[in-house]
């Protein structure tokens, strides 16, 4: 660790897991200049392949964690669930950029919603739920239709259950229990579409946004992100203005992903906030100025935030391991390639299971709907279906 930056090309960034946000940011980092550093469990991670070293340790691990901060210049990370506590001790020897106390709102869902709420940000209603006497008065301020998640760990909607009556909700609790201790219980939104923003912050209050992206999920998967989102204007400004609200609000220095949900007449909700790079950002490789990627060693190092004008209206469709399935094996990427305005993300993993993230698509176009078809095309054809 050397002073408090910035910190130039040249200098030696760390990340804390693996995958394929991690590649993706190794990529761009070392496009740069920058020497990377991941700490992962498997010496072969996606982001393994392409860092110059790695720290072969679980997140848990403290000592790794401390070992990875002073052996870096700024270190990041690009998942929640690494050991805040680790981090927070990790800090008094180096960067760790956004910091533990962002991690740790990330990291919990009741946490992240009373944080939200304190700043004056607009979220679903929603109760803390621990015992079955909590949730019988959550569901009685609540009603249902409602959706009971666990605090902590979930991801891609695992760990929520979708309580369409008050019939179910004894089931539900006691399902959920079994992972977690800590529920909550939020109303469940009527949404017209889901966006999410992603704002970059630098060290001296700097923020800049991303233009929002459309996101369609499949079984709580992001399946696809339409750019520019299909939204009025003034549901856009509002977005950026939320997003960047919360970069400021919770003094994050890096990235912070803001998922939103539009509500039918127009309001905006905040579903949750990721303090890293995000699936719904992979758009920004192929038709912003600056990559999320680039725009997070940006703001961690100190240097001036990139634009992230949109150069192209975009789609990005998430290839699955069900691709692999479909297509007998590997999938037909000299057909997929051939579909114009494709550019292909693959992410080293070497064993295809269903559900799992393998790759992405972006596909630029003069307006979105060519880029949708053009997307899902794509996506047919890798699969066989072409
Ligand atoms: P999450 O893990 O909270 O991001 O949820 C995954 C997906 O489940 C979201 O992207 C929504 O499609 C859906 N979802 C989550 N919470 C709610 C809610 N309160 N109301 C309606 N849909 C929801």
């Amino acid at each position: 660790m050397t002073g408090a930056g910035p910190f130039l090309p040249g200098s030696t960034l760390g990340v804390v897991g693996g995958g394929q946000l991690g590649r993706m940011f190794a990529l761009d980092a070392r496009r740069m200049g920058y020497k990377v550093v991941v700490l992962d469990p498997d010496p072969e991670s996606p982001t393994g392949q392409i860092a110059d070293d790695r720290i072969v340790a679980p997140y848990t691990d403290a000592d790794a964690m401390r070992q990875l901060v002073q052996r870096c210049d700024v270190v990041t990370y690009e998942f929640e669930n690494v050991n805040a506590d680790a981090v927070a001790n990790a800090e008094g020897s180096g960067h760790v950029r956004p910091g533990s106390h962002v991690l740790r709102i990330a990291q919990h869902r009741l946490i992240e919603k009373g944080a939200l709420v304190k700043n004056g940000f607009p979220v679903a209603e929603y109760a803390e739920v621990d015992t079955m006497a909590d949730m019988v008065k959550a569901v009685e301020r609540i009603g249902t239709p409602a959706v009971l998640k666990t605090a902590t760990s979930g991801y891609d909607g695992k760990g929520q259950i979708v309580l369409r009556s008050a019939v179910d909700m004894r089931e539900a609790h006691s399902e959920l229990r079994r992972h977690s201790e800590a529920l909550i219980l939020e109303a469940f939104v009527p949404f017209e579409l889901e966006i999410s923003v992603i704002a970059a912050r630098g060290p001296d209050g700097d923020v800049v946004c991303f233009p929002p992206s459309e996101n369609q999920h499949v079984n709580g998967i992001l399946d696809v992100s339409i750019v520019p989102a299909r939204i009025p204007d003034q549901v856009r400004d509002a977005a950026i203005k939320l997003a960047s609200g919360i970069a400021e609000a919770l003094d994050v220095v890096g990235l912070v992903a803001v998922e939103m949900f539009v509500t039918t007449d127009g309001q905006l909700l905040v579903n949750e906030i990721a303090p890293r790079p995000h699936n719904s950002g992979h758009y920004t490789q192929d038709a912003c100025a600056t990559s999320q990627y680039e725009q997070l060693v940006r703001a961690i190092c100190g240097l001036p935030l990139g634009s992230t004008e949109l150069l192209s209206p975009v789609v990005m469709v998430n290839l699955l391991g069900d691709i692999w399935a479909d297509a007998g094996g590997t999938p037909d990427w000299d057909a997929a390639l051939g579909v114009h305005g494709a550019v292909l993300h693959l992410y080293g993993k070497s064993e295809a299971r269903i559900g799992r993230k393998m790759a992405h698509i972006n596909v630029t176009a003069p307006d979105v709907e060519t880029a949708l078809a053009r997307a899902l095309d794509a996506r047919e054809r890798a699969a066989g279906r072409g």
